[in-house]
């Protein structure tokens, strides 16, 4: 049995994978990343019923690797997302994931090992906490936007930064723009920013969107539209780097 801990800006994730069967839950990392990685594992122990005797390796990956004292082992979140993506979805050739506050697009052999990838993590624009920032200014949750948009007309944000583009939203709604056409300008603005950064990988055949924010589906249309190409989106797109480092973990003891 081996555990994958993926400690996110925004969610930890773990996943406990046995021969046949994975077991997985989703928390809040709050202020302290170390305290959200040993509480979601001890959690997911006890809802699976298995013993931490049974465990026989854990990898931790995420921005908060390096606070896991008990983890065996740390591994990039690049590698992670893209061995969990291959196993998510065989024969995928580039990944692209948005999380809470970065944006990666890793390009993968057909192992689901790392050919090639570039990293937004500089500013929080076509990343999770963009639109977490975007749907307070508009008044809902983040997790209602995706399906918000239907077949609205687009309006042009045209700003990148979060805190410029948060005004810029206040004053369309002051102009009584309605917010379906907002949230389809927002969902636009973060896919325009990540196909730029996905079309200096090439043309790959499969894409697969991972991360939290796959789970909006506003923003996979729009990506499928900025890139002229289908995107697929795993069930469990949130926990590929969790998955991906379970398997790495496997790997290791087998
Ligand atoms: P990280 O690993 O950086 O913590 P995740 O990949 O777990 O990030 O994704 C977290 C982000 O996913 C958050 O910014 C959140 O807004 C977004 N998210 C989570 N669930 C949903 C949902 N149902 N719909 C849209 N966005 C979501």
């Amino acid at each position: 049995m081996t555990v994958g801990i993926d400690i996110g800006s925004v969610a930890t994730k773990v996943v406990l994978l046995n021969q046949t069967e994975m077991y997985r839950i989703v928390c809040p990392t709050g202020w302290s990343p170390r305290q959200a990685g040993r509480e979601a594992y001890q959690e997911l122990l006890a809802r699976s019923g298995c013993a931490a005797e049974e465990v026989r390796y854990v990898v931790a990956t995420g921005y908060g690797r390096v606070s896991l004292d008990f983890a065996d082992r740390s591994v990039t979140e690049i590698s992670c997302h893209a061995r969990g993506a291959h196993y998510l979805s065989a024969g995928v050739s580039l990944v692209i994931d948005i999380g809470g506050q970065d944006s990666k697009v890793i390009r993968v052999d057909g192992s689901g090992r790392v050919e090639d990838f570039i990293m937004n993590d500089k500013c929080a624009a076509g990343t999770g906490r963009f639109l977490q920032v975007m749907a307070n200014a508009l008044g809902c949750e983040v997790d209602e936007l995706g399906v918000m948009t239907e077949d609205a007309e687009p309006v042009k944000i045209n700003s990148m930064c979060t805190v410029f583009a948060e005004s810029e939203v206040v004053g369309l709604l002051a102009e009584g723009v309605p917010k379906e056409r907002i949230v389809q300008g927002l969902h636009q603005s973060i896919a325009r920013r990540v196909a730029g950064m996905a079309a200096r990988m090439g043309k790959p055949p499969k894409v697969v969107f991972t991360g939290g924010v796959a789970r909006n589906e506003g923003v996979c249309r729009a990506l499928e539209r900025e890139m002229g190409a289908p995107v697929e989106v795993p069930d469990l797109c949130q926990y590929a780097g969790a998955i991906g480092a379970a398997l790495i973990g496997r790997d290791r003891v087998s």
